[in-house]
């Protein structure tokens, strides 16, 4: 590379590897994240797969929006995988396997490359990084994609295991609805079903269970831990968290909290999609009175079986909502739609829109939304959240089981429908979130976004957190 005066400052920014696992959910948190530390002056590089970032060139604009940072760059490494691999369903946790198995020595390669480099931000699934970088004596912080709630109940699973609350075989609703009392902090309302869904197994050896504990763990090694999460919406769970771990940066919602930074910034929209969006959802809301669709979408990686899809689609149209339907392509398993009941056609014509992948946060943000059927995954749940939108919560897995748990039993801003999919019980939880109880849930998530407006706004305590993080990350620039 030519060597110009330009070249010269720019090395001696403080530069950031910010290194995701290269999924949906993961890359949208800490493509934020990297941006906010642009605008804060920092270098960031951001590593993903080969297979993510060429979906992002095809769907976003994310290379296009933060080329705008001079000081931004992806660098790429392969996950290991074939392209044609479904990445998703029950295969999705591959994608993190095997770039842990394989990332290793290319992770070193890069690094020499990159070098020099004052930080890496790691995703806390990915403890090898943490490795690599100490072998480059270069400080190491964990990024969590997930909430509080979860990574305290991973934290605490050997606890858990000690005490024989854990493993369970869940052949019952017996045993599933027992209490787990061994996780400070959420005794009195955590139960087996809500266990993050790696604690979903018979066998204490299970390698998922083996390895987000060890993953977890390992967070205690690192120079801080970042979350995407705010104080008022955690604070309890933060607090036994912070007895393990003292620094914590809490620094959520982190999608608002970069637009409450870029606010007057001439940046285009901000999209980081893996799936062409389609806006025309956008105008049929656009005709549709207030607070009066429920936006139903299980997020990048659900798969449902034909079955809970047709359950599903039964219960919105005996619910007499009006919906918008996210089916991501190839989220049902089993193929085609085959025969489908006139009256199913006709409730959707009527009431109904379908797209393939939506703009999420314009739709959550839109005055004809007044509920959110999810999956419970943490971006979509901070993102309802942010938007004041209430919630029924059909968790699918990992953390998604204990987040639906927190929604519906503990921020009482929605229902949790976990494990359960007939028609009677959806229609049932749609019509009491859109009609019986909705004032009760419009009223707490209301509370909610205001407090979550309050964290990042100036002064806030995400924006102060955030700002002692870009200091604090400056300030290993000029360690000895
Ligand atoms: N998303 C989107 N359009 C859709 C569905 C989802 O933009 O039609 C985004 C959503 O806004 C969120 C992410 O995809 O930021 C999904 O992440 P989440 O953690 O909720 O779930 P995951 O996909 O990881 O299960």
């Amino acid at each position: 590379m030519e060597s110009s005066p330009q070249t010269h400052l720019h090395l001696l920014l403080p530069h950031v590897l910010i290194f995701p696992i290269p999924v949906q959910g993961h890359v949208n948190s800490m493509l934020r994240l990297a941006e906010l530390l642009c605008a804060a002056n920092l270098r960031v590089t951001f590593l993903i797969s080969d297979f993510a970032l060429a979906r992002l060139q095809a769907h976003s604009n994310a290379q296009s929006r933060l080329s705008l940072y001079p000081d931004f760059s992806f660098t790429t490494i392969s996950d290991g995988l074939p392209a044609d691999h479904p990445r998703a369903g029950d295969r999705a946790m591959e994608v993190v396997m095997s770039l842990r198995e394989t990332g290793r020595a290319k992770l070193r390669e890069i690094m020499m490359r990159l070098l020099p480099v004052t930080c890496v931000i790691g995703d806390g699934g990915y403890s090898f990084a943490a490795d690599v970088a100490d072998e480059f004596g270069i400080p190491f912080m964990s990024f969590r994609t997930v909430g509080t709630c979860c990574f305290w109940a991973h934290f605490c699973v050997p606890d858990i295991i000690q005490a024989g609350e854990l493993p369970f075989n869940g052949s019952s609703d017996y045993e599933m609805d027992l209490p787990v009392t061994t996780v400070p902090g959420m005794e009195g309302f955590l139960r087996r079903r809500d266990l993050p869904g790696f604690c979903r197994t018979e066998d204490p050896s299970d390698p998922l269970l083996q390895y987000i504990q060890f993953e977890t763990r390992q967070s205690t090694r690192a120079k801080a831990v970042i979350l995407n999460t705010f104080e008022d919406l955690e604070g309890p769970i933060l607090s036994q968290t912070r007895s393990q771990i003292p620094n914590l940066f809490t620094i959520g919602p982190l999608h608002s909290h970069l637009k409450a930074r870029l606010d007057g910034a001439a940046t285009p929209q901000s999209s980081t999609s893996f799936w062409e969006e389609d806006w025309s959802c956008m105008k049929w809301l656009d005709a549709q009175p207030p607070k009066s669709v429920l936006y139903v979408s299980f997020g990048s990686i659900t798969v449902l079986t034909k079955d809970q899809f047709m359950e599903f689609w039964h219960g919105l149209v005996n619910s007499r909502q009006r919906f918008l339907w996210v089916i991501r392509p190839e989220s049902v398993s089993g193929g085609g739609q085959g025969n489908i009941p006139a009256e199913l056609l006709e409730g959707t014509r009527e009431r109904g829109c379908m797209v393939g992948w939506a703009p999420q946060e314009a739709v959550l943000s839109h005055q004809a939304v007044g509920g959110f059927w999810t999956h419970s995954g943490w971006n979509s749940t901070m993102e309802s959240i942010a938007a004041g939108v209430p919630m029924i919560c059909w968790p699918y897995f990992a953390d998604q089981m204990i987040n639906s748990r927190f929604v519906g039993e503990v921020w009482k801003l929605g229902l949790d429908m976990k494990d359960l999919c007939d028609r009677e019980v959806v229609e049932k939880m749609i019509r009491d979130l859109m009609e019986v109880r909705k004032e009760e849930f419009v009223e707490s998530a209301n509370r909610m976004a205001e407090l979550a407006r309050k964290a990042i706004g100036d002064g806030g305590s995400s924006f102060r957190n955030l700002d002692r993080l870009v200091e604090a990350i400056r300030s290993l620039a000029f360690r000895a």
